[in-house]
């Protein structure tokens, strides 16, 4: 049994090293890793009162699992949300968010500046089956606003974006879409629930893809949907259930553990960032840099308003396009070229030739997105030796 019994007394931290803890019959100190599909029942009475969900207890693993709960209840602990849901990937949660509740005539607007899967979901795959949507320059309140139909259901955005940094205000977006009658989804892989809380700026539903900080040492996937009791009752519980996108009880056990430590790793690849974003305002070969605490940020004061810290991604442009930009990354000695993001290595991503490489020309102008831009997510290492490397690979640009 825990000590201390109620975990919503606890701080941010505490949440994260104990929240959702469930101790078997041998006190594990560490959580317990149950990997099993199904469970077995006392008698044909207490497998009957399990499936009418009058008696308490695991069914089968697509429907719950100890170790997974332990993560989904941690998760909500974190985030201050009244529940959470695992999924198998960061994309399956935001499929399965949208999936749940919508239905054909329903419509939907979103941010053009989503992470290339996201903006799949919504440009491709809800149009196929009768659900509209709308792309909006995500920073253009009045743009959210014009773009509502009386059919609009739900608002979608990722802020900051990918890998533009760009800011949205949450707090107002919310109010336009609850005028309207709509949810508001937040996609907060970037700021991670330890430097960013949507839900506090009126946000219904937040998304993550788990593979990013929340492991944030490269070694599994994993998604996250956080949401109100009624949401999860009367659309997300049974779309779940029925349709598998579940998370497997050893990625969820990889992912509690890496909870424990995800306030220290992201506010000390926070501060490494900003070092980095520093170093790269100054030099000479670097066209623009990009990050949601500089000054030189257009939304620094909303970042500022919405997050904690500025986070641990940076983008910067180097002049002399493609080749410049590929000459730079080639000449890396340290840092990773990677498209993955928020791990303990720093990764760096040509994002015209890689994440963004489905979208059109004009799309990816649109987007702020150029031939001569890198996003450089920043890890654990040491600063000094991150600056060394990335001024070692300027020289080529
Ligand atoms: C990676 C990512 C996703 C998708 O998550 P997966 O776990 O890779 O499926 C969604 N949104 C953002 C912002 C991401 O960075």
């Amino acid at each position: 049994m825990q000590k201390n019994p109620n975990p919503a007394n606890w701080r941010a931290k505490t949440r994260a090293v104990r929240g959702g803890t469930k101790r078997s019959e041998f006190q594990e100190t560490s959580e317990g890793l149950f990997l099993t599909s199904g469970y077995a029942y006392a008698s044909a009475e207490s497998a009957e009162a399990r499936f009418r969900q009058t008696e308490d207890g695991f069914v089968y693993s697509r429907f719950g699992n100890p170790t997974v709960q332990m993560f989904e209840e941690r998760m909500a602990l974190l985030e201050g949300a009244p529940v959470a849901r695992a999924t198998a990937t960061g994309l399956a949660a935001v499929t399965a968010a949208f999936l749940c509740f919508l239905r054909a005539g329903d419509h939907v607007v979103a941010a053009q500046a989503l992470f290339g899967g996201c903006r799949y979901i919504v440009e491709e795959v809800l149009p196929r089956f009768g659900i509209a949507t709308t792309l909006v320059h995500g920073p253009d309140l009045a743009a959210w606003r014009a773009a509502v139909r009386p059919t609009t259901k739900a608002f979608f955005l990722e802020t900051p974006a990918n890998p533009t940094l760009e800011i949205i205000d949450l707090g107002e977006v919310a109010q336009i879409a609850h005028a309207a009658g709509a949810k508001l989804m937040v996609d907060n892989v970037f700021a991670t629930p330890v430097l960013q809380k949507p839900m506090a700026f009126g946000t219904d539903i937040v998304i993550y893809s788990a593979t990013k900080h929340i492991d944030g040492q490269g070694r599994c996937l994993g998604g996250v949907i956080l949401c109100d009791p009624e949401f999860l009752k009367d659309h997300l519980q049974v779309f779940l259930r029925n349709t598998g996108p579940t998370l497997s009880p050893f990625n969820a056990w990889v992912l509690l553990k890496s909870l424990e430590t995800l306030d220290l790793r992201v506010r000390e690849m926070s501060r490494h960032a900003e070092a980095v974003a520093d170093f790269l305002g100054q030099h000479a070969k670097v066209e623009r840099v990009l990050y949601p605490f500089r000054d030189d940020h257009p939304q620094a004061a909303l970042a500022r308003a919405q997050m904690a810290m500025g986070g641990s991604i940076v983008t910067f442009t180097v002049a002399g396009g493609k080749a410049a930009a590929f000459r730079v990354a080639n000449a890396l000695r340290l840092i990773d070229i990677s498209n993955n993001l928020g791990d303990a290595k720093s990764l760096i991503t040509h994002p015209a030739t890689t994440t963004h490489q489905r979208l059109a020309p004009d799309a990816r102008a649109a987007l702020g997105i150029s031939d001569g831009m890198l996003r450089l997510s920043v890890g654990l290492e040491d600063p000094a030796d991150l600056c060394e490397d990335l001024a070692g690979a300027l020289a080529y640009a």
